[in-house]
């Protein structure tokens, strides 16, 4: 299941380029909302972050001033994927009928997914390898951290047609002025959506050769975990935890694997060709 969240605001900005991020402020509250009526999020969604401080651009190498801050030597070639398997630890996410929880298949998709990724030549990331549950800050902060990265957040949904798997980008999002380098957190993935359309498109289209039933596109909807991501992001949701037997779902996991493996692969020529254009902060 995806999480949506509400119009919030909170003083936590994102040095573009940036090497973690920087809190300059207090923050004010965060919430996440259902899209889906049927489950409930535990009390860990959406809680403020850990008010650590982390400088951005200060230690090492100087960043230059510029749109495409960094050291130059450093090529922007895209060669991580951050893998999140969605939920984990007090939060199982979606459950179905058999004792079928989200968090647990998520790790198994993960998994392949990382193998997949990793055979193509990726470095590999996840946001969790066991029953943990990060914060959604604490994931997008794994991945705002990285440099040549996208990221993918992966979710088994309680809806939709069982074996078929669904794309989603988060929705259009206000457009940010960096003033001074910054951006705010929780608009991160803004200079990113053009980018996370394509990824997304690509990794849909692989899948429907897989699953048929998918949709032809990627989605877009307002969620939580991608709008705080500054990289090219998106969700992956497969269909479903109502199924009668969890090895449904154990049979897709090869197909999801590859599908991301060689949509990710796809894109990455397409990242390439962004970086001159200072399309990427
Ligand atoms: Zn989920």
């Amino acid at each position: 299941m995806l999480l949506d969240v509400g119009d919030s605001r909170r003083l936590r900005f994102l040095a573009i380029g940036g090497i973690g991020s920087l809190v300059v402020g207090g923050a004010a509250m965060a919430f996440a909302l259902e899209t889906s009526p049927q489950t409930q999020q535990g009390p860990g969604a959406g809680t403020l972050p850990p008010a650590s401080v982390a400088t951005a651009g200060q230690g090492g190498t100087p960043a230059p001033a510029g749109p495409a801050p960094g050291p130059p030597t450093a090529p922007r070639a895209l060669n991580v994927v951050v893998l999140d398997p969605a939920h984990g630890g007090t939060d199982p996410g979606a459950r179905g009928t058999g004792g079928i929880q989200e968090s647990e298949i998520t790790l198994e998709f993960a998994t392949r997914a990382r193998q997949a990724l990793e055979q193509q030549g990726f470095q590999v990331v996840e946001t969790r390898q066991g029953n943990e549950n990060p914060s959604f800050d604490d994931r997008s902060a794994i991945a705002n951290a990285q440099r040549g990265a996208v990221f993918i957040t992966l979710h088994i949904a309680s809806t939709g047609i069982p074996g078929t798997v669904r794309v989603y980008v988060n929705a259009d999002l206000p457009p940010v002025k960096a003033a001074n380098g910054l951006i705010p957190w929780d608009l991160a993935q803004a200079p990113f959506l053009g980018l996370s359309r394509k990824l997304g498109d690509l990794v849909q289209g692989m899948l429907t050769q897989h699953f048929k039933g998918s949709p032809d596109a990627a989605q877009t909807a307002a969620i939580r975990q991608l709008r705080t991501t500054a990289a090219p992001a998106i969700a992956v949701e497969v269909s479903s935890v109502v199924v009668n037997d969890r090895a449904e779902l154990d049979h897709m996991v090869p197909g999801v694997a590859d599908a991301i493996a060689r949509g990710v692969a796809a894109f990455k020529p397409l990242y390439a060709m962004a970086l001159p254009s200072g399309a990427l902060p």
